[in-house]
């Protein structure tokens, strides 16, 4: 594995986000002396946190799995996650709702999914279910170490036995083709292929061994921090300060002194000059290229994920069909795919992530209201409507969301909202997300794995890439393992 030349003996980490605060806890526990720098006034990035009229609104990710790996990173500085954050174990993981009325839970526990399979589709889709999870474990096995928690220095290292494994194991076939092998069911064919969506590409076109999403939430669990989401990035900001790290807030790196071949420092908006001895750049790919001054060229330009709308709905009353995670799909499948990655249309017949926290956490609302988090996939502003245009869009799709949920049984929504927030595109271009996403660039097989950004840059001796644009990619799992990856790339611990 190349590590980075020369003293490391200070390093300083821009960005507070998972990746970052991941990133500065590994090196912490390898004795490093270590700076984080961050832009916002607190810790989190796109694991935000918004007060709005009493409402602790997490603003990006909601759904939380492997949470063993961000205790890799509290541990790393002898600390532990459960003794910082209460995690509960969400059951159901998801509640799917369909367009023909149907609903069905989405249990972690094998035997329990396999009976509520059966409750919904009958004995053989209950026999095709047992052997899925079997294959997905077997996915995740053949993955995890080589191909997803590695530092990628070639495409050669591809060239392992796990390689074979994974080939024959269907994992460079087509997503969709693949969980159609094990279930004939299309409502359940949708629950372990609409995954594919967090990796920015349509299940139709996924690599199978994105399945490996689906075993992180349908199979090992998806997980809710007591106090949201935020509750991770404060916990871990928290272990960092208690291991000896300096963290500075509303510090945003404006340029990097360079000299020989290495950045000696970084420089913030303030005027301060901090020196360093490596600096890990955890901030949006696109920044990192600002600051380093040049992009990596490539034979074909990143391609962007799809972006979302998000309406946070701060309301008088809850729905009792509402689980903690509620999917509620449209009718259409492909169409919405075509519309989200092609087209460049919003969906016609929307599929929505409906997530309600104050169903484990009643404080994160005021007294007797309710908090839920509506995610609408949109296409990027590269193939959709311009951020501009979402100026005026913004609230007519805000509406019509509003009467999709009301014609779905959110019976009264419109009425019920006392407090919201609508983020769109605009909001994300404006937060500096190339092609409005927050979801970085896209998981297609050109950019994935050793095709992805790299996390060491070509020319610099000390600096090293976090976050959700380098490798291995976008979501809390990955960032949190980029933030151990790009540590390792100083340190040189961890594995090749
Ligand atoms: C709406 C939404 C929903 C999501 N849902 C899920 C989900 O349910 N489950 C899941 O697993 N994943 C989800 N994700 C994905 C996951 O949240 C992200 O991939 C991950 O949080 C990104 O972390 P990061 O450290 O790469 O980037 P960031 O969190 O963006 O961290 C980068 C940090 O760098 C700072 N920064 C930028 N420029 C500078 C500068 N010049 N100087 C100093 N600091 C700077 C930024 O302020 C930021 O704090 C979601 C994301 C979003 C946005």
């Amino acid at each position: 594995m190349r590590t980075v030349g020369g003293p490391t003996d200070h390093v300083v980490v821009v960005g507070a986000g998972l990746s970052g605060l991941a990133c500065a806890l590994h090196l912490l526990g390898a004795g490093r002396r270590v700076t984080v720098v961050e832009r916002d006034p607190g810790p989190g990035g796109r694991s935000g946190r918004v007060d709005h009229g009493g409402f602790q609104i997490d603003t990006g990710p909601t759904v939380l799995t492997m949470p063993e790996l961000a205790d890799e990173a509290f541990a790393a500085v002898g600390d532990s996650l459960r003794s910082r954050v209460e995690l509960l174990p969400l059951d159901p993981a998801y509640r799917a709702r369909f367009a023909d009325g149907s609903s069905l839970d989405v249990r972690t526990d094998g035997a329990a999914m396999e009976e509520e399979v059966r409750r919904f589709a009958g004995p053989a889709e209950a026999a095709g279910y047992r052997r899925l999870r079997h294959w997905l474990e077997r996915l995740y096995r053949a993955q995890m170490r080589r191909f997803i928690d590695t530092n990628f220095d070639s495409p050669l290292q591809l060239l392992h036995p796990d390689l074979a494994r994974l080939a024959a194991l269907g994992g460079f076939g087509r997503l969709d083709r693949r969980i159609g092998h094990f279930l004939s069911d299309e409502r359940l064919r949708r629950i372990f292929s609409f995954q594919a969506l967090y990796a920015g590409v349509a299940p139709a076109r996924a690599l199978a061994a994105y399945a490996v999403i689906a075993y992180m939430d349908t199979v090992a669990g998806v997980w809710f921090p007591k106090g949201g989401m935020h509750a991770l990035p404060t916990a871990m900001a928290q272990a960092a300060a208690d291991a000896g790290g300096e963290l500075k807030w509303s510090a945003e790196v404006t340029s990097l002194e360079r000299s020989a071949g290495r950045v000696r420092a970084v420089h913030l908006a303030t005027g301060e000059r901090i020196a360093c001895d490596a600096v890990v750049l955890s901030c949006e790919l696109s920044t990192a290229h600002r600051l380093l001054g040049r992009s990596p060229r490539r034979v074909v330009p990143l391609k962007h994920s799809p972006s979302a709308v998000i309406l946070h709905a701060g309301t008088d009353r809850t729905w009792n069909g509402l689980a903690h995670h509620t999917l509620s799909f449209g009718a259409a499948w492909e169409r919405t795919f075509d519309e989200l990655t092609r087209t460049g249309r919003l969906m016609s017949d929307p599929s929505l992530l409906i997530t309600r926290p104050t169903t484990h956490d009643p404080s994160l609302a005021p007294p007797g209201r309710h908090l839920h988090y509506i995610l609408a996939p949109c296409p990027n502003t590269a193939v959709g409507p311009s951020a501009t245009k979402w100026r005026d869009l913004g609230p007519r799709y805000r509406d019509s969301l509003a009467a999709e949920l009301e014609r779905r049984g959110l019976d009264g929504f419109q009425d019920s909202v006392t407090e919201e927030l609508l983020v769109t595109p605009a909001d994300w271009t404006a937060q500096g997300h190339a092609a409005g996403s927050p979801f970085s660039v896209s998981h297609t097989f050109a950019q994935t794995g050793p095709f992805r950004p790299r996390n060491v840059v070509r020319g610099l001796d000390n600096v090293a890439l976090a976050g959700c644009g380098t490798t291995p990619g976008v979501g809390v799992p990955t960032v949190l393992i980029s933030g151990k990856l790009a540590a390792a790339r100083i340190t040189g611990g961890g594995r090749s």
